[in-house]
């Protein structure tokens, strides 16, 4: 709310906000101006309505209601509260006033249930698309934890300066990842449900005022932090369900601009989030939920049209904006290596894991393998040609293709599926994707240092074009100005009224009056310092 307000009194709309945690003179106070009608927007916490209405209903006319983040007023939607439940006596205190309720993920049943619960009669209903496509999708798989690392720093410090989340699943990896990062020179903070509120409101303040570039968190992160420059949003681990995912990427980009998302999954992830499903109580959508989410991570076609077919949209192209459709994967007969891998699964008895499969196929002189005597099967390294990690990919891939499964009951042993058997004895052939190592996807570059793999960093550049720098100046005007005023720097003026900025270069007040985002009141008052500045890097006297 505080935020909202901020950014329409800075656009000349007044506006005020009344909640709970204020003291009672400051309530008093607003409550006096909307009576006086200097308030055109009013805020209201949903707890705070009820203690409101004796002023509201007999002393204002008021237009319209709005309700935002409308799917926590269902049991139905991904976030239940049960202070909206009260949200109900709007309908009957106000009977002819328009209600409007709004929400970013609700599917068909959480909004029948809103207008139920509203009571809103002869309601109409209004649906965006759920497209976002200024948001580059991209998914890996397998990555080691170290391997990680070097591709978020990589990925960082392709971002140079921007805002980002790294949401993770535990909250010992936020706190892990943050220092990793700090030792990159990297801005990073992190932010879990188990810090003290104050550190928790110092991370997301640090962070909406660009104090720090990145926050490593948990999902608590991100409810109702409206921070339209954030560039682009990583998963460390694979989230419960798309709807989770949408939401959390939905944070980057905000602005409309160009942003990037990255998400890493694991078959490890996968075996601690099919625990949470089943312990959750509501194990049935929770595990459906998740096996959509884990479709969608192992996709080959574009993940975009996924998405949107997830929410009931069609899409009919591919959108060219995710790595399926940048890097399509190159396919080949691999009925040989899936017939060696099943055989060999066959020979232990179908009482081999993922690791120790990989061992025999390898042909691993490692003390368990001896010992159970698997060197002495006939598949013993007859996959000798191909490393640990091609091995791990490959598998993978069968799993996948429902060649094997994972008994996750007997310590993960693997089992031959039927599917697998017509594979085995020739009947049907199996298609694999080429593996690819991280280097040859593009993800990071090897280097020399301790532990023989670091990131090595990008030089500086040695040339910048006027293009540059003024972008760069006009971000540190933008950042003063708003240490000045006390506030937050995209309340000024958004990314995307900069980058206008540098393309029209306006060196006029008039000019400037015509960049996107800049009205008659901002055009006043920040309209001379701009100029003066795009004026001084363009090398062009004074006004
Ligand atoms: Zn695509």
């Amino acid at each position: 709310m505080k935020d909202q307000v901020g950014a329409l009194i800075a656009n000349g709309i007044p506006a005020a906000a009344l909640n709970s945690m204020m003291p009672d003179e400051e309530r008093q106070r607003i409550r006096q101006h909307c009576m006086q009608g200097k308030i055109k927007l009013l805020y209201i916490s949903p707890e705070r309505l009820m203690n409101e209405l004796h002023w509201l209903l007999p002393r204002m006319d008021i237009s319209l209601i709005a309700i935002d983040e409308a799917h926590c007023i269902s049991h139905w939607g991904h976030d239940f509260r049960p202070e909206y439940a009260q949200l109900s006596v709007l309908k009957d205190n106000f009977p002819t006033i328009p209600i409007v309720a709004l929400t970013a993920t609700a599917d068909k049943v959480t909004r029948d249930d809103i207008v139920r619960q509203l009571k809103l009669k002869d309601r109409q209903t209004f649906i965006s698309s759920f497209d976002r496509p200024n948001l580059s999708l991209n998914v890996r798989r397998g990555f080691t934890k170290k391997e990680k690392i070097a591709a978020i720093v990589h990925f960082i410090q392709a971002h140079k300066n921007k805002s980002g989340i790294i949401y993770c699943m535990k909250r010992s990896d936020t706190e892990m990842l943050a220092e990793e990062l700090a030792t990159f020179r990297i801005k990073t903070t992190a932010y879990h449900a188990g810090l003290l509120p104050q550190r928790r409101e110092k991370a997301q303040d640090d962070f909406i005022n660009d104090r720090v570039d990145v926050v490593c968190a948990t999902v608590a992160f991100g409810m109702g932090i409206d921070k339209s420059n954030i560039r682009w949003v990583i998963h460390y681990n694979m989230p419960s369900s798309i709807e989770n995912y949408y939401q959390e990427i939905g944070r980057a980009g905000r602005d409309g601009m160009k942003s990037d998302t990255l998400l890493f999954h694991s078959l490890g992830d996968m075996i601690i989030l099919r625990r949470f499903a089943q312990e959750s109580g509501q194990n049935e959508i929770n595990m459906e939920k998740l096996k959509r989410m884990k479709k969608y991570c192992e996709t080959d076609i574009c993940r975009r049209r996924i998405l949107l077919s997830y929410f009931g949209e069609e899409a009919t192209e591919d959108c060219g904006n995710c790595d399926v459709c940048k890097n399509p994967p190159q396919r080949f007969d691999g009925s040989i290596l899936v017939q060696k891998a099943l055989s060999a699964i066959y020979r232990t008895e179908q009482k081999a894991n993922i690791k120790t499969l990989i061992y025999i196929l390898t042909g691993s002189d490692r003390e368990e393998i001896i010992e159970k005597e698997y060197d002495r099967l006939k598949t013993y390294g007859a996959g000798k040609d191909l490393s640990y990690k091609e091995w791990k990919e490959y598998i993978y891939q069968m799993i996948q293709l429902g060649y094997i499964e994972i008994d996750y009951t007997t310590n993960h042993k693997l089992r031959v599926t039927p599917l697998g058997q017509q594979v085995l004895f020739g009947e049907i052939r199996a298609e694999l994707a080429t593996y690819r190592s991280s280097e040859e996807k593009g993800i990071y570059t090897k280097g020399r240092g301790k532990q023989g793999f670091r990131y090595r960093p990008i030089r500086p550049k040695v040339s910048t074009t006027v293009e540059e720098t003024l972008l760069d100046s006009l971000h540190q005007l933008r950042k003063q100005i708003a240490e000045k005023e006390q506030t937050l720097a995209y309340i000024i003026f958004s990314d995307d009224s900069l980058s206008d900025m540098v393309d029209k270069k306006p060196i006029t007040i008039e000019e400037f009056g015509e960049i996107r985002g800049v009205g008659q009141i901002k055009q006043a008052k920040y309209g001379r310092i701009f100029v003066a500045l795009i004026r001084f890097v363009l090398r062009l006297p004074k006004e």
